[in-house]
């Protein structure tokens, strides 16, 4: 591909609102450019890159006994409701409307539109299991799109779901699909990690998360340095590893006046006591009406979702001031969990070691000291992991010392089970000839932000660093000297014709313009090897090679180059 009749529009300074390294340099690179907030055009070099990691995954769902098919984007309301998604999925969901005002959704996962597919097709067990796949463009409104494609409005996913008979092949599949989500990031040539993504029961969890390990990543993991467990911190389960004091040190529970500090830094440092010997209240409210007590030690931050997952609710939110005014007697800072007949009060695991504690009184402005749970809480609901894990957690498996790594999650795996199979009655005949409800299991990945999750792995001064494997071309030949000397066109076309030969893809950069400025953007464009044609290299009857990155460039003979790259790609 020759560069100059190729759009690829390099510029020496990203758009101002590029929010991370990727978007900087995809925008410096010319792989996108942006039309709207979470929208962007690809580019043909961003395209390429996008092809490759599409190629890699249809490779490995395909050996996965993957079939690919092409739903549509945009879905009819009806099929939304009948898994009860149309309204609780929010404001993400773009919906519209056809001119006869029938609704619509854009496509943001497909499973309604599959599962419908599924039971208007498979009949019997002899069809089963079966795995589609497709590569699809999805519209999510996201909130706060930013970090250019990798948090878009638009993105590309590959989307699979596999229906099966029964639970045992769901599982047994889905192991499979596991291993296919580690082929497709290895062979991207990526730093990853697959991670639990839910806080699952003994015996392992369900759904996990392909992170890219990258220090700019959302997303925090946490690792075991011994085993193999790793889990998303939002999910990561923290063990009871906390001993309840002896009653025998208790001291009386006394008040104490806080001159209207409320929080637990001001109390602390007023009293001169360490954060660890506060007891924070949380008031939560289940669907607006019941309140609910977490009581977390005072260094520790709640978790919401483990809370609801504690109380059984998914309608928890944190109580308003108003609410928390009626239910706790005084204003927000002082309450305590003490006193309130009636409302279940939850304990994080750590708070069980408080001894003495300080907590708020119920009275404003006022503290109480000398609280102790065993004593002071007796209708305490129960002790539960409410908290997100912290550095200092052992391992939840086998208790050995955790570290936290920063990662961009770019795939996702569950076992659906048939939460969606049930409700839309996708069923098939047994042998036996009775009606079963399929189990299925769905896994995305989200090809597009690899592309941007590579660049987050690998960059430097200069620009992109890709790993071979995904990079958009094998090499750049840079051609010097076309104009002044005779040989340089003749080398330049047996050098490409050559590459071609060796299966090796070739930018040839045949700009007008300087050395410097040319090796500039090659090196910002990211391809992994520079060859140079020049009237200096001919006079030796070789090109200039040159491995991104690296500090010095080696001569190689001209015939001999297109396999000494291939080589030098192949790892020899
Ligand atoms: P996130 O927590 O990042 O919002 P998600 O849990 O909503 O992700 P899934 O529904 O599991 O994501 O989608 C599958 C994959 O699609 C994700 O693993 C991710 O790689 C990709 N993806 C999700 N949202 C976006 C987005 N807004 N832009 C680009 N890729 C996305
Ligand atoms: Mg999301």
């Amino acid at each position: 591909m020759k560069y100059s009749k190729t759009l690829i529009p390099t510029l020496r300074e990203a758009p101002s609102d590029a929010d991370n390294v990727s978007a900087q340099l995809m925008q410096r690179a010319g792989m996108i450019r942006k039309v709207a907030s979470g929208i962007y055009d690809w580019l043909p070099l961003g395209l390429r890159v996008l092809r490759k990691v599409e190629k890699i995954v249809r490779e490995e769902m395909n050996a996965a006994d993957g079939q690919e098919v092409w739903l549509p984007v945009i879905q009819p309301k009806q099929l939304w409701e009948e898994t009860g998604r149309w309204p609780v999925y929010g404001k993400e969901l773009l919906r519209l409307k056809d001119r006869k005002d029938a609704e619509f959704c854009f496509a943001p996962t497909a499973e309604e539109v599959i599962t419908d597919l599924a039971r208007r097709e498979i009949r019997s067990w002899r069809q089963l299991p079966a795995m589609f796949y497709q590569f699809g463009l999805k519209f999510r409104d996201e909130i706060r799109p930013r970090f250019g494609v990798m948090r878009a409005r638009e993105f590309l996913m590959k989307d699979a779901y596999s229906f099966h008979a029964d639970e045992a092949d769901a599982s047994a599949y889905y192991k499979r699909m596991y291993d296919a989500y580690k082929n497709v990031f290895k062979r991207c040539g990526l730093k990853f990690k697959p991670v639990e993504a839910q806080s699952g029961a003994i015996g392992g969890s369900f759904s996990h998360e392909f992170m890219v390990l990258a220090e700019t990543g959302e997303e925090t993991i946490v690792s075991c340095t011994k085993c193999e467990y790793a889990a998303n911190i939002e999910r990561a389960e923290v063990k009871d590893q906390y001993a309840a004091p002896s009653a025998a040190s208790f001291k009386p529970l006394t008040e104490f006046n806080t001159q209207n500090k409320t929080t637990v830094a001001d109390v602390a440092a007023l009293v001169g006591r360490p954060t660890t010997d506060f007891l924070k209240t949380q008031l939560y409210m289940i669907d607006g009406k019941v309140p609910v007590i977490a009581l977390m030690r005072g260094d520790h931050e709640l978790h919401e979702a483990k809370l609801a997952a504690a109380v059984g609710s998914p309608a928890l939110y944190r109580a308003s001031e108003a609410q928390y005014q009626q239910v706790m007697g005084c204003k927000v800072g002082f309450g305590g969990p003490q006193g309130h007949d009636g409302v279940a009060v939850y304990c994080d695991f750590a708070t069980r070691a408080v001894l003495n504690g300080v907590t708020g009184a119920n009275k404003d402005g006022l503290h109480a000291d000398g609280f102790n749970i065993a004593r002071d809480l007796p209708g305490l609901k129960g002790f539960a992991d409410l908290r997100s894990a912290t550095s200092e957690d052992p391992c939840p498996r086998c208790a050995s010392r955790t570290e936290f790594y920063k990662g961009i999650e770019v795939g996702h795996t569950f076992k659906l089970g048939t939460k969606y199979s049930k409700s839309m009655k996708a069923e098939y005949l047994d042998k036996a000839q009775k009606p079963q409800t399929m189990v299925m299991g769905c896994y995305g990945i989200g090809v597009s932000r690899v592309v941007a999750a590579a660049i987050e792995q690998g960059h430097d001064k200069d620009g992109i660093v890709w790993p071979a494997e995904i990079s958009p071309f094998d090499c750049a030949v840079v051609v010097l000297d076309e104009a002044d000397d005779a040989r340089v066109r003749p080398a330049v076309d047996a050098l490409l014709k050559a590459l071609a030969a060796a299966g090796l893809d070739a930018l040839e950069d045949d700009r007008d313009g300087k050395p410097g400025v040319k090796f500039k953007d090659i090196d910002l464009l990211g391809i992994p090897h520079r060859l140079v044609v020049s009237k200096r290299t001919l006079d030796e009857g070789s090109v200039e090679h040159k491995r991104r990155g690296a500090a010095d460039a080696t001569r190689w003979k001209l015939e001999e180059a297109a396999s000494r790259l291939k080589q030098a790609l192949s790892g020899a």
